[in-house]
C-alpha cells in the first residue's frame, strides 16, 4: 500500500492537531522509511519479480525489522515517546504508536502472505494486490477520505498552505498511478528512490502544514 498510508496520516491530524503532518506521515510510513535503508545495508531482502502480484513487481523476501508486527509495535512506542517529548503531551504516545502499527495492518490487507508477526514467524497477507482494480478502489477511497478530513481539520493561512497542499495531493496520485506494475531497473534504484522520495514528501508535508492552522 502507498497512498493508503498517507490517507491515515492525513486523517490523524483530526485527532492529533498539534503534531505536524510530517510526524503523522513519518509514523504511518515508518516501516517504509526504515525499509529502503535496511535493504541498502543488506539487512533486509527484496527481489524484482514482475507479476509477483498484479499490483507490484517486488517480492518482499525478508523484512522482519521494518515490517513485522512485533518490531513495528516497538518502533511505534519509541516514536510515540519522542513525539510526546516534543509536544509535551503524553496522550500522543498511543496515537503515534497506533499510526506506526497501522502500517502493518494495511500492508497485511494488501500484500500476499509475506508479512511476518516477528522475525522467523509464519507470514500473513490477504492479497488485495492480486487485483489492480480492487487495490485502486480501496486506496483511492481511503486517500480521498484522508485528504478531505485533513482539509476540514485545517485551514490555509496563505497561498503556500493552499497550493503546496494541493500540489502534494496531486503529486502523490501521479506517483501512485505511474508506478502501477512497472518494474524498477534494479534494487539500488528502489533504495535510492525510496529514501529520497520519503525525505522529500515528509519535508514537503512539514512545509505546507506549517502554513495551515488546525481548527480543532
Ligand atoms: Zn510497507
Amino acid at each position: 500500500m502507498f497512498i493508503g498510508h498517507f490517507a491515515v496520516g492525513f486523517a490523524a491530524k483530526r485527532v492529533a492537531p498539534r503534531l505536524s503532518l510530517a510526524a503523522l506521515f513519518a509514523a504511518a510510513q515508518l516501516a517504509d522509511v526504515m525499509w529502503p535503508v535496511l535493504v541498502g545495508l543488506g539487512i533486509e531482502q527484496v527481489r524484482i519479480d514482475p507479476g509477483n502480484t498484479a499490483f507490484t513487481p517486488l517480492d518482499f523476501v525478508s523484512y522482519p525489522y521494518s515490517h513485522s508486527l512485533v518490531f513495528l509495535s516497538l518502533w511505534g512506542v519509541m516514536f510515540g515517546l519522542i513525539c510526546a517529548r516534543i509536544i509535551h503531551d503524553r496522550r500522543i504516545v498511543v496515537i503515534a504508536a497506533s499510526l506506526v502499527v497501522s502500517h502493518w495492518v494495511l500492508d497485511w490487507i494488501t500484500h500476499r502472505p509475506d508479512m511476518p508477526l516477528y522475525p522467523g514467524s509464519i507470514k500473513l497477507g490477504l492479497g488485495l494486490w492480486n487485483s489492480i482494480p480492487a487495490t485502486i478502489a480501496v486506496e483511492v477511497a481511503m486517500f480521498a477520505a484522508g485528504v478531505w478530513t485533513y482539509a476540514r481539520a485545517t485551514r490555509a493561512r496563505d497561498a503556500s498552505g493552499r497550493w503546496a497542499f494541493a500540489a502534494f495531493v496531486g503529486l502523490l496520485l501521479v506517483i501512485y498511478f505511474a508506478n502501477i506494475g512497472s518494474p524498477p531497473p534494479n534494487i539500488t534504484a528502489v533504495v535510492i528512490v525510496g529514501i529520497a522520495g520519503t525525505v522529500v514528501l515528509i519535508l514537503w508535508a512539514w512545509w505546507f502544514d506549517r502554513h495551515r492552522t488546525a481548527l480543532i
